[in-house]
């Protein structure tokens, strides 16, 4: 009986790992295409600035519509764009659609904000990128000070390259935010060295900070380890009122999450902005 159990666990184990690879097959297979065929859509979730309740950016996410998969998740599908090098024609779209956008809403005369750009390992160490950001700038007429790129801990493993890397795309006066914070391996000594502006705290660590102390302790420190490296200090995944409620009480810098709005389409964009400035008007009667 044990013998049998044990041959079914491994077919079951072979099957499982056979259903990956025949998905990560078909991903790869239809992301090739992706580009040219106008799959992609470039969302746009708000930063809101807790004094004065005011836009002050949006993020950039991608989604990928596929006729064939469906809707692939980015969790799913930058990976693999990573591993086949589909990244730098992805990343350079994401770059000049998110820099478009922003200049196109300042135009309109909407107030100026930051567009924020994630980035991935593989583009934050290609040496061509800083030239294409520069170009792209050009293009589009978008001020550096309006573009924000996100990086993740686990990018600056090679400390001396990233410091040097950061420290050129500050210099072209570019916003830079460590996304994600407090996930990575990243050791706290070497924060400092980072010549960065924003610290967003991880959505793991935010989540149910109202009623999981262990993570309102956690969420409280890195604001504080925020403030004290002079960085503006991003809570993502903000859900609830009370959650936000502690925040403030933190005072924390910045918010982003579900409670003030999810990702949602350029199209959509003015709307939030108008949402955002009717709360300015009521806020100074
Ligand atoms: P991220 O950069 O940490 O982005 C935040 C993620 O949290 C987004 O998921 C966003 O939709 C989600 N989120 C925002 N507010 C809330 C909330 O209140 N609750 C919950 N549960 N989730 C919230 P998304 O869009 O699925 O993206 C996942 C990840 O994929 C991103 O994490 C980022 O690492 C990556 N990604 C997305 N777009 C791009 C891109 O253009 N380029 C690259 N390289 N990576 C991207
Ligand atoms: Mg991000
Ligand atoms: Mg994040
Ligand atoms: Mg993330």
């Amino acid at each position: 009986y044990a013998k049998e159990s044990g041959r079914n666990q491994v077919q079951y184990f072979n099957s499982q790992i056979y259903a990956k690879i025949e998905r990560r097959i078909k991903i790869e297979k239809h992301l090739r295409k992706a580009l040219e065929r106008n799959e992609f859509i470039l969302m746009y979730q708000p930063q809101v600035n807790l004094l004065e309740n005011q836009i002050i950016g949006f993020e950039s996410l991608i989604r990928w519509e596929s006729p064939e998969l469906g809707r692939v998740s980015p969790l799913e599908f930058i990976p693999v764009a990573e591993e086949t090098g589909l990244i730098f024609p992805i990343g350079k779209w994401v770059l000049q659609e998110a820099c478009r956008r922003n200049k196109m809403w300042q135009e309109l005369g909407f107030p100026k904000v930051t567009i924020a750009v994630n980035l991935s390992s593989k583009q934050f160490y290609d040496h061509s990128l800083k030239d294409q950001i520069h170009s792209i700038l050009l293009e589009t007429g978008l001020e550096p000070q309006y573009l924000e790129l996100e990086i993740t801990e686990s990018m600056t493993m090679d400390v001396q390259v990233a410091i040097a890397t950061l420290n050129s795309f500050r210099n072209m006066g570019l916003k830079i935010a460590m996304d994600d914070f407090g996930t990575g391996y990243s050791s706290l000594s070497y924060l400092k060295e980072f010549p960065i502006h924003n610290l967003k705290i991880d959505q793991s660590f935010v989540k149910d900070i109202s009623t999981n102390s262990t993570n309102a302790a956690i969420v409280n420190t890195i604001i504080t380890l925020a403030r004290n490296l002079k960085l503006v200090v991003i809570a993502e995944g903000v859900e609830n009122v009370n959650d936000l409620q502690l925040l403030q009480e933190f005072n924390c810098d910045r918010v982003q999450g579900y409670l003030y709005s999810r990702p949602v389409e350029a199209s959509q964009v003015p709307d939030i902005f108008a949402r955002f400035a009717g709360n300015q008007v009521n806020m100074d009667e």
